[in-house]
């Protein structure tokens, strides 16, 4: 019996964060306990959750109560702005101001879905930042088809403080990124077979500037786009990296988990 539950790879010293998942969402209302108890299984501790409107921090926060290992963080997405209002802004500070929060965001600029915004975008973005230097947190950052406008914005407001999760720009982009200090997280796009100019990249950024997520219930890993994506697929992503970056599994999860665990400030005891 004991054999049957032993891993065939590697894989069973290392423990990894999941940098980026949206385990508040709906669809995980049926199976988010066993979803979070077969992760933790397989070595995945914690989960860092970005909420995307105001309307849902108070079950995020509820969530983060009932499951240790849920790291929230609050902010605005850029998907809905529609949905966010200026008022949105004092509610997040206050709210900064009274909750644990390990960064503000999800937030940024989307330049690829052509019927949101720009103006309104930057106005969502730009506060979140000046909250985010004010509370002194890191920022998880969206940046579609916009990193060079997202940049322009941290260089406007001087705070490099952040992480851009999915990560894709061009080696140019990552290299001034990098020069700041910027974090980057990888998740199913890697794994794309065809996604060549994303491989060059993850070839290219040093194992310290990296963490990796699965976005989920986003973002499932090719070529199984049309069902959900689960926590679970993290190890894939992990392994697929590893070959990508020619090192061992291990090797990648432990320096993601020491990059994660320090961007984020969470304790080493508490896994
Ligand atoms: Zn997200």
């Amino acid at each position: 019996m004991a054999k049957s539950l032993s891993f065939s790879t590697k894989k069973k010293n290392s423990n990894v964060i999941d940098a980026h998942i949206h385990l508040d969402d709906e669809r995980f209302d049926d199976n988010r306990g066993e979803l979070i108890a077969q992760a933790r299984a397989a070595g995945i501790t914690q989960f860092i959750v970005p909420a995307v409107t105001f309307s849902g921090f108070e079950k995020l926060k509820d969530l983060s109560k009932q499951y240790d290992c849920i790291k929230p963080s609050y902010g605005l997405h850029p998907y809905f702005i529609t949905q966010h209002t200026q008022q949105d802004i004092d509610l997040l500070d206050n709210w900064l101001a009274q909750n644990t929060s390990c960064a503000v965001g999800e937030c940024g600029l989307d330049f690829f879905l052509k019927d949101l915004n720009k103006d309104t975008q930057h106005y969502y973005f730009e506060a979140q930042i000046a909250l985010a230097k004010k509370h002194d947190l890191p920022l998880i950052l969206h940046a579609r088809g916009a990193v060079d406008a997202v940049f322009t914005a941290l260089k406007q407001a001087n705070y490099f403080n952040a992480m851009i999760h999915s990560y894709n720009g061009s080696i140019q982009q990552t290299k001034v990124l990098l020069d700041k200090g910027i974090k980057f997280s990888f998740g199913g796009t890697i794994y794309h077979p065809k996604a060549h100019k994303l491989h060059k990249l993850v070839q290219y950024i040093p194992l310290d500037a990296i963490m990796f997520e699965t976005d989920a219930p986003d973002q499932n890993l090719y070529p199984n786009f049309k069902e959900i994506n689960t926590p679970l697929n993290l190890i894939k992503i992990i392994e697929h990296y590893s070959q990508l970056k020619q090192t061992d599994f291990d090797d990648s999860s432990n320096n993601a988990l020491q990059v994660t665990r320090k961007f984020f400030k969470i304790p080493v005891h508490d896994s």
